[in-house]
């Protein structure tokens, strides 16, 4: 891949932000036909989205096409028909005294804007928060992850040709790009990626008092109560924990299941597993692969330290295929659960009842989402009162990613502020406060004045 010479990039923030100042990102039209030239981006090029991705990460072609290009495609799309309510300003309530103030809430652009972004889902989580970006009507750099360089190479080909480079632009490169580009003062920051390097974005922001979106992951749980209908909770498990090779923030992280039930989920899993991969995950075309072999590592060392016992799969092969991996009687203090797996690996945590369950939750930290299957309306109250994460989805896994209307984002180590269409919106705009007083209201304003005096006062 190639980078962006470092010595670029402060003239790069410069440009971007004088053309702020000008008020080149302005415009609502010209707002929108970005938007629509973004998506055109994606259609007219979706194969070689498509071929990138595959070498990244052996990314499925449909799932390039549904769950990357569609999603962009849409939220763009979406955007454009919604901009025009997005940025209608906000008469609010106030007293009679004050209502010839006229007082107003203006959506206004922070300014100009970075967002670094991950290699997992490489495409929809650069431009995701690339299309607030521009219906808010920031200037905008994306530094897109060097982990899946031919994703993050042919966004900066392409950029130039369908998006206004006044405006917009890519920086490609790796850590030393990123930490030029963090020494530099930007309106906001957007960071998807772990939590550890989520450490670093927010020392660096803080020194300019960068206001942050951190998108972030952990260890997403799912608590079973083995009243639900077993098979139906083993399929849906499957088929989420199998997305993108398990790399995927929200992504059910490891299962907690009341002890005696653990035979009859394993077999359930199994059943589901044998349905979906009749020949198995290692060389089926419906699969991703581990993306790096640094990734390789960490996943097959978790592999050999673990006390838990395989009960499916447990391959490992080359430098970037690992099998789907059932493990069960894995304990707390397990080589699985000691950070995010980000990998095909389903830990189950076997527990004596729902209540250590959520005890186990609530002791660790908050993590993108707990998943629990239930029918019983009472444990629903109480996950949802109980415990935190960013979502609380019940009897199935990532469906609250496809609900346009959701904000999504992570609480404590999973991260803060949100995003999805109005949500990245209003992340990269702020509320500015108006009054617009008539000169009509100055005997009003009479006691206000020095000198002050003892009628004035009880006036
Ligand atoms: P990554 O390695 O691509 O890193 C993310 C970005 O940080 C990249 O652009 C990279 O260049 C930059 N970076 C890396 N090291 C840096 C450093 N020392 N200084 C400055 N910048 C640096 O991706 P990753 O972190 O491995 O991504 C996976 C993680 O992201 C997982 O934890 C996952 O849960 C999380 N994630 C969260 C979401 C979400 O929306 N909440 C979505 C996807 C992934």
């Amino acid at each position: 891949m190639p980078t962006t010479p470092i010595s670029d990039i402060p003239a790069i923030r410069d440009t971007l932000r004088a053309n702020f100042r000008k008020g080149v990102a302005r415009p609502l039209e010209w707002r929108k036909r970005q938007l629509l030239q973004m998506a055109r981006m994606l259609q007219e090029n979706g194969e070689a989205f498509a071929e990138a991705l595959a070498k990244d990460l052996g990314k499925p072609r449909l799932e390039v096409y549904v769950h990357e290009m569609g999603t962009i495609i849409e939220r763009a799309l979406v955007s454009v028909q919604e901009l025009d309510n997005w940025v209608k300003p906000v008469a609010v309530e106030a007293p009679d005294w004050q209502k010839p103030w006229k007082p107003t809430i203006y959506k206004r652009a922070k300014g100009t804007v970075l967002i670094i972004a991950p290699w997992n889902y490489p495409l929809v989580l650069s431009l995701q928060p690339f299309i607030g970006a521009i219906a808010a009507g920031c200037c905008a750099v994306l530094k897109p992850s060097e982990v899946s360089p031919h994703n993050s190479a042919l966004l900066a080909e392409l950029f130039p040709k369908y998006m206004d480079p006044d405006a917009y632009r890519v920086v490609l490169g790796a850590v030393p790009e990123t930490t030029k580009l963090l020494e530099l003062q930007w309106d906001h920051i957007f960071y998807t990626g772990n939590s550890q390097i989520a450490r670093i974005i927010s020392a660096a922001a803080a020194k300019h008092l960068t206001p942050l979106t951190l998108e972030l992951g952990g260890k997403s749980p799912v608590i079973i109560d083995p009243t639900f209908d077993i098979a139906l909770a083993a399929k849906r498990i499957v088929w989420g924990k199998t997305q993108n090779c398990g790399q995927l923030c929200v992504s059910p992280d490891y299962v907690l299941i009341p002890r005696g039930h653990q035979d009859a989920f394993i077999a359930a899993l199994k059943d589901a597993y044998a349905e979906m991969f009749p020949e198995g995950t290692m060389n089926s075309s419906s699969v991703s692969r581990i993306v790096s072999p640094q990734h390789h590592t960490r996943l097959t060392d978790l592999l050999k330290r673990t006390k838990g016992q395989v009960v499916l799969g447990g391959k490992t092969e080359g430098t970037t295929k690992i099998e789907f991996t059932i493990l069960r009687d894995v304990s707390g203090n397990d080589s699985f659960m000691e950070g995010e797996i980000f990998g095909p690996f389903l830990p189950i945590v076997p527990v004596d009842s729902i209540e250590e369950a959520i005890e186990f939750v609530q002791n660790r930290p908050h993590p993108l989402v707990l998943y629990t299957f239930t029918d019983n309306a009472e444990l629903k109250e109480r996950i949802l009162d109980e415990t935190m994460s960013g979502a609380a989805v019940f009897n199935d896994l990532m469906q609250q990613l496809i609900v346009n209307e959701l904000p999504f984002g992570g609480v404590g180590e999973s991260g803060h502020g949100v995003q999805v269409l109005k949500y990245t919106y209003d992340a990269f705009s702020y509320d500015r406060s108006s009054i617009d007083v008539p000169k009509e209201v100055e005997p009003f304003n009479a006691v206000r004045y020095p000198p002050y005096s003892e009628e004035k006062f009880k006036a």
